[in-house]
């Protein structure tokens, strides 16, 4: 059952219920996703993890997210991958700021093509990508959602 807040101030008898429908679990929604944009701690802070949040609604695909992302709040515990967490396979992987420390990695192994952004080249997880890109991750995923944006709207 998912509960949604009304915003503050709006009276509940001017608002009427059109339309319920069922959501799919959480989990099954990041574990069937064919696209899927992780972020990892390089991502900074909670603030710009949520333009991942953002990037992965634009390409219709979920969020996931490492340990230290989920110890931090940053985003929910179902969102975690790996050992401790779930495992992906979506057919698109975008890794942003993510080690790729081996309790992760665990967790990406049915992924067929990964996008990875990190500022060190020589992480593990750049050199587990298809495409690598050495480049500040929260740029990069602005950079994408700017562009994005512009091919959807026209
Ligand atoms: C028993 C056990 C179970 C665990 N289970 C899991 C699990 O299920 N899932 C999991 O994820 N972890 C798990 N961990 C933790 C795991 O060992 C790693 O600590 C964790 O995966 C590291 O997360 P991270 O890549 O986000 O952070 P870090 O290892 O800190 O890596 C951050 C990366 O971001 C890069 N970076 C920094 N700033 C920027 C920037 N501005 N732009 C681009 N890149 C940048 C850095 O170069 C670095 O590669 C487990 C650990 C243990 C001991």
């Amino acid at each position: 059952m998912e509960w949604l807040a009304l915003p503050a101030g709006l009276p509940p008898e001017r608002v009427r219920l059109i339309k319920s429908e069922r959501l799919a679990p959480r989990e099954q929604a990041l574990e069937n996703a064919g696209v899927v944009v992780c972020g990892g701690r390089g991502m900074g802070s909670k603030k710009k993890f949520r333009n991942l949040m953002e990037l992965a609604r634009l390409l219709g695909g979920q969020v996931a997210a490492t340990r230290p992302v989920v110890y931090a709040r940053w985003c929910e515990e179902g969102a975690l991958v790996g050992q401790a967490g779930r495992q992906i396979k979506p057919q698109v992987l975008f890794s942003f700021g993510v080690s790729g420390a081996i309790q992760h990695t665990a967790g990406i192994g049915g992924s067929p093509f990964i996008v990875a952004v990190n500022k060190n080249p020589s992480a593990v997880m750049m050199q587990m990508a298809d495409v690598g890109l050495v480049a500040d991750a929260n740029q990069v995923c602005l950079a994408l959602i700017r562009e994005l944006r512009k091919r959807l709207r026209g």
